[in-house]
């Protein structure tokens, strides 16, 4: 959901991709990108594209042909960072695990050790899941061996700790539709010094153009020398959503997606579904509870958009017809909004043969008055 201010914003006078003015711009989204990325990163900035774009350049620039790439793979995102690997030419090294659970310390540890590969990838917030992965191990572990590590904070930032610094994270990049209530369009993506001096040292020839941080970085910050038209409005949008983080203050809104979350799944759990990742890595941004036995989901998703304008997302690959991906995120995430969720998301299960044992919205009820005390 675009909050209206956001959308007021897109609609203001364009100026040239050169003027001083779209430059200010462009500085006070980097200072406010710092903050909800956790992260005194100078090499802090959007890119133009979407979160793959941000995916893309993190790859293009820091995987090298020949490379030993480990990729810790469980769900759909990981192995769209997998693919793009491959393309560039990389080794690419899978730990795998299943659709729904976090790697654990002790396991990512052992493999980056044992395999020693240049780069190692993870996904932080893995939205075909809602597993969230703790990162300090697998960033100490990577260092230890001489890696740079990239993380894809696609569907934390904005909605829950990225901690970029605290972690360790050399690479991260995210959209602007996700935790950060944008249309889509932006890709934030910010670099650790180390990983600024491993580009600056880099000999081989840059294989993408469009998406070269080096060029990028001389257009947005330094010298401002025209490599692309950046698009002008998405700048405005993105300014104003992220000022409208900073007003609410980026541990509030954290504290208020948990808060949300937890009450979604006292309602879930209350109405005798079970949450497909266990309590501990789970997403507050994303949430996914299992679809029960003998009901068809996306006959309860036809149901719920059309008789009460609520658009919840289904479950692909391994986890197709298995899980209801929900996000409540944003302007979204609200008390009201929960409540609402629960009430509707009821009433099309009883519709298409489930019966809950209890009522949702009364357990998430009473979990928001437990809160209050
Ligand atoms: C949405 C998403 C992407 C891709 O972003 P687009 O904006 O669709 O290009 C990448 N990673 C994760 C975890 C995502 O949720």
């Amino acid at each position: 959901m675009v909050p209206g201010r956001v959308y007021d914003a897109m609609s203001k006078p364009i100026v040239g991709h050169l003027d001083a003015f779209f430059f200010q711009v462009v500085e006070d989204i980097r200072g406010l990108l710092r903050t909800a990325f956790g992260t005194e990163n100078t090499f802090t900035m959007a890119i133009s594209g979407t979160g793959s774009a941000g995916m893309e350049a993190a790859v293009a620039n820091f995987v090298e042909p020949g490379s030993k790439f480990v990729v810790l793979a469980n769900g759909f995102f990981c192995d769209r960072i997998t693919e793009m690997g491959k393309r560039y030419g990389a080794e690419v090294v899978r730990l795998e695990k299943p659709w729904g659970e976090a790697f654990s310390d002790a396991e990512a540890t052992e493999f980056i050790r044992n395999e020693k590969p240049r780069v190692v990838a993870f996904v932080q917030a893995e939205t075909s899941t809602g597993v969230f992965q703790a990162s300090k191990a697998i960033c100490a572990a990577a260092h230890e061996v001489g890696a740079l590590v990239i993380a894809d904070v696609v569907t934390s930032l904005g909605g829950m700790p990225v901690q970029l610094d605290a972690n360790g994270i050399d690479i991260a990049y995210s959209c602007s539709q996700k935790g950060l209530s944008c249309p889509p369009g932006l890709a934030p993506i910010s670099l650790s010094p180390r990983a600024i001096e491993w580009l600056r040292a880099k000999t081989t020839p840059q294989r993408t153009w469009y998406l070269d941080l080096k060029l990028l970085d001389q257009y947005y910050d330094g010298a401002h020398r025209y490599h692309h038209t950046a698009p002008i409005s998405m700048f405005y949008a993105l300014r104003e959503a992220l000022v409208s983080i900073a007003e609410e203050g980026v541990e509030n809104r954290w504290a208020r997606h948990q808060r949300n979350h937890l009450a979604f799944v006292a309602g879930i759990e209350a109405m005798g579904l079970k949450m497909h990742v266990a309590e501990g890595p789970r997403l507050c941004t994303l949430n996914t509870p299992r679809v029960p036995e003998g009901i068809d989901d996306l006959k309860v998703r036809q149901r719920l958009l059309a008789e009460h304008d609520i658009d919840v997302a289904g479950g692909f690959g391994p986890l197709a017809g298995k899980v209801f991906r929900v996000g409540i995120m944003g302007p979204l995430s609200t008390v009201e909004n929960v409540l609402m969720l629960l009430d509707a998301f009821e009433k099309c299960l009883r519709a298409e043969g489930y019966q809950p044992a209890a009522s949702g919205r009364e357990a998430a009820a009473a979990f928001y008055a437990s809160q209050k005390s």
